[in-house]
């Protein structure tokens, strides 16, 4: 998938780290380490500028590499202008439910900001989300005929403008 992993245990468990520090560390861009923020690891509250437990980023590290090698792409969403699965931004995601079989699960991909889509059975959507944070939103039947939500649901995934 061309994601780079690097290894948690390189991060000191009673140590603190600057953004500068874990990427000295991890050999990243501190672009990266900002994007590990939003994707969920903690910093150390009300410290400006952030700092992250050793600990902290073992946790995150470990978990995004455990959900990397989850199989059937769950929690990702295929973003066609990266021609890559996507985990959506915020690793949040929403489910526009169509009906009891139809359903279309959107984020944002967070190398392109382009809106994503993914055609989802809602029966199926614990399977196909992962750990993603869906919010669930129903369509309401009234609206659906007559506007056409600006989500396309098409077989070939043809989500983009
Ligand atoms: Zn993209």
């Amino acid at each position: 998938m061309g994601l780079r992993h690097p290894n948690p245990k390189l991060a000191k468990i009673h140590r603190s780290y600057s953004v500068e520090e874990i990427a000295r560390v991890f050999k990243v861009h501190k672009n990266t380490v900002r994007n590990w923020f939003e994707q969920g690891m903690e910093p150390i509250d009300g410290q400006r500028p952030a700092v992250v437990r050793g600990h902290e980023i073992r946790r995150f590290l470990d978990e995004r590499r455990a959900r990397a090698k989850r199989p059937s792409g769950a929690g990702r969403i295929y973003c066609l202008p990266c021609r890559a699965p996507k985990v959506p931004a915020g690793n949040m995601a929403e489910c526009l439910a169509a009906g009891d079989t139809t359903a279309t699960l959107q984020g944002i991909c967070p190398d392109c900001n382009r809106m994503i889509y993914r055609k989802v059975n809602p029966q199926k959507l614990s399977a196909v989300c992962g750990d993603l944070d869906v919010t669930v939103t129903q369509a309401r039947p009234r609206i659906e005929e007559t506007t056409k939500p600006n989500v396309k649901c098409d077989s070939t995934g043809d989500g983009h403008p």
